[in-house]
Order: C-alpha cells, then structure tokens, then sequence
C-alpha cells in the first residue's frame, strides 16, 4: 500500500490511487494541452477521464459489494492507469458466488450507461456514438458509450478479466475446479496474444499492458488453482518433513554449523526437553556468525517467535498462512512434542508427485477399456508419499 495513496472509503473500503495513475492524469493533461493549446479544454478533457474513472470505482464496488453479499470481505480498490483492482479477502470455491461477483462489476456499468441513456433522452441530448469524436464536448454522452465499451472489454473471457471468471465459473459447474481455472487460463492468454498483437499494430500502450497483464495474472491464478487443488483437504501429516535435525537449548553456533554443512537442512528447530523453544534459520546463524564467537549458544540467535501447527491441521490454511508470512518452515507437534517439520519445499515436492500420479491416473482412464482391464485388479491406490 505504500506505493498507493489513499483517497477515501466507501462502505468500509478504503479507495487507493498508485502512483503511476498521478503519472496518467498528468499525460492526459499535456495531451489535451498540446492538442487545443487551451487549459479550458485540457481541464474539460481532464474532467472526462476522471469521470471513466468514477465508473471504474463503482464498477470495482459492483464486485466488492457482491462479494459482501457472500460474506467475503474487500482489502482494498486500488486505480491503476489500465483500470481498478478489488482486492477481495478469498475467492469463494463455490462457482455460482464467483459468477455473480465477476458479472456485478460490469453490470453496474451497464446500470450507469442505462441511466446516463434516460437522462439524455430526458433533456433531449444527443447520445449517438458518434459524439466520441469529439468526447470534451458531449461529456455525458461519451461517458455513456465509454460505460458500455466497459462493460463489453470486460467480459471478453480474458481470465483473469471478469468474462474469464465467469467462463472458470460456469467450466467449474460441470467439473474439476483446477481444470476449470486451467482451460480458462488457457484462453486467457491466447486473448493476452491476441490484445497483444492488436496493442502493437493499433500502437496501444494501454492495450500492451493489459496483454501482460492478462498473461502473467492467467498463469498465477492456473498455479493457485493447482496448490490449492492438491493441498485442499489434505492434512499437514502427508507433506511434513519427518527426517529432520534438531538443535538442542545448550548446542552452539559450532554445532549448527557442522550440522548446516553436514546436510541439506537450512532451518533448524531449537529443542529443550523435547519442547520446541525456538528455530535458528540459516539467515540468522550466518548473520551470527558474522559478529558472535562459535561458543555462542544457539538460542540466543534462534527465532522465538515461531508459529507451530499440528499434524492433523488443513495443509491448504497452513500453506497459505506460510506463503503470506514468507515463513519457510513451520514445527508440527503432536501432543506437545515435535514430529515433523512443515516447509515450503516440501508442500512444493508434495505437489509434484500428487500432480504426477493424478496425470498418470487420468491417462489410464483415458487409454481406454484394454488397459483399464489390464490395470484394474492392482489398483490405482496413491503410494503413501515418503518424505525426507
Ligand atoms: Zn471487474
């Protein structure tokens, strides 16, 4: 947030400008500057881009109070130059809540081009699209249009673009949440291609921007989708680490080191009288090493402060909690007592292999009857997965 300057909240939500949107208004200005020579009209053109993005913020507020509606809170919406951001606090699993969410936005613009529509219509203005020649001059009209193009750019199924959440909603209603998200991505970035192309022929900045973001935001989301397909519902026991080293309360900077070196641990869980008291991260024992003698005890450089999680606790919360904290490795505990280690390498390899023998197995289904009955009598059970 720090890079984002508050402008105010609506309904509880706080409304952020980032920097590179003062970088923005400031371009339009000088555009519209250079084109009449007339501060009147540079202001007048000014204030019908501040309007597009009024739109943008209640378009933004459309998803967020929806998402309110499902009991999902909004960090924050935040204007950048190429459009709004919510942040919502979770995407719901459930298709049906994301379909609404993602249709709320551009239907609020849709409501404002219907509105602005009676209004012109009431006053007998002029809204036909051809006052966007000259958008300074026909504010109320333009800004009618500009709400419809809104709407429309919108629901192109650019994942993750609402039209694309909307497509992963309505796939996920008939199967497979990550492959939903994967087909979606998928279309997403072949639309990022195809925004990209038209960006560079029609010289569209703009237009680049979005490609990029449509790419990268595409495959982000598909790689959630997949941690979360393959952690959600398991616990933290079938990931831990069970083969691990641990430090006692009275070892020294000298024994981490022997063991550092000696292994491929980083982290090492600091432990009295079976009980974890703290963990010394490589960070800090190099950190140590730099200023304090190797006689130094280690449990004066390890990390106090350390979160623990059991065994039977959900892998997915734990993962995340983990991601967000930028923690690497996290003691399990069983009864007071330490018996694994949860870290991100290892829900990583834990992944890897699930992603494996699920793609194995649905090759196999997909080979069809000989095999199947080839196959059938051993049995696809998953191997319980061994980690070390
Ligand atoms: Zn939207």
């Amino acid at each position: 947030m720090k890079r984002s300057l508050k402008i105010g909240s609506v309904a509880g939500i706080g409304i952020y400008l980032h920097w590179t949107f003062l970088l923005l208004i400031a371009a339009i200005f000088a555009f519209y500057y250079v084109q009449s020579q007339n501060v009147v009209a540079a202001v007048s053109g000014m204030g019908l881009i501040l309007g597009v993005f009024v739109c943008v913020v209640l378009h933004e507020l459309g998803h967020a109070l929806t998402a309110r509606r499902f009991g999902v809170g909004t960090r924050s919406i935040t204007l950048y130059p190429i459009g709004g951001l919510a942040r919502l606090e979770r995407i719901p699993s459930e298709p049906m809540k994301e379909f609404w969410i993602a249709v709320g936005g551009p239907a609020v613009n849709m409501a404002i081009a219907v509105v602005l529509g009676a209004a012109l219509f009431a006053t007998g203005g002029t809204f036909d699209p051809s006052v966007l020649q000259a958008p300074g001059q026909h504010v109320l009209a333009s800004l009618l249009w500009i709400n419809v193009a809104l709407a429309g750019f919108n629901m192109l199924p650019a994942f993750p673009m609402d039209g694309g959440r909307v497509l992963r909603a309505l796939l996920a209603l008939r199967g497979d949440y990550a492959q939903a998200t994967q087909t979606a991505a998928n279309v997403g970035q072949a639309m990022a291609i195809l925004f990209g192309l038209f960006g560079l022929i029609s010289f569209n900045p703009i237009l680049l921007f979005i490609a990029l973001f449509v790419y990268v935001g595409a495959q982000q989301e598909a790689q959630q989708a997949t941690y979360r397909a393959f952690t959600e519902g398991t616990p933290v026991r079938q990931a831990m680490v069970t083969r691990f080293v641990t430090l006692g309360a009275e070892d020294t900077l000298q024994d981490a080191v022997d063991e550092l070196l000696a292994g491929t641990d980083h982290d090492f869980p600091v432990v009295d009288e079976g009980r974890v008291v703290g963990i010394l991260r490589r960070k800090a024992l190099i950190q140590a090493l730099s200023q304090k003698d190797r006689s130094t005890a280690v449990r004066e450089v390890a990390d106090r402060d350390v979160i623990t999680t059991g065994p039977g606790a959900p892998l997915y919360e734990v993962f995340q909690r983990m991601s967000e904290a930028n923690c690497s490795t996290v003691p399990v505990e069983e009864n007071g007592e330490l018996v694994g280690l949860l870290t991100l390498e290892n829900v990583g390899e834990y992944i890897m292999v699930s992603s494996a023998e699920r793609s194995q197995a649905a090759r196999r289904l997909s080979e069809g009857a000989e095999v199947a009955i080839r196959s059938a009598p051993e049995g696809d059970e998953p191997p319980s997965p061994r980690k070390g």
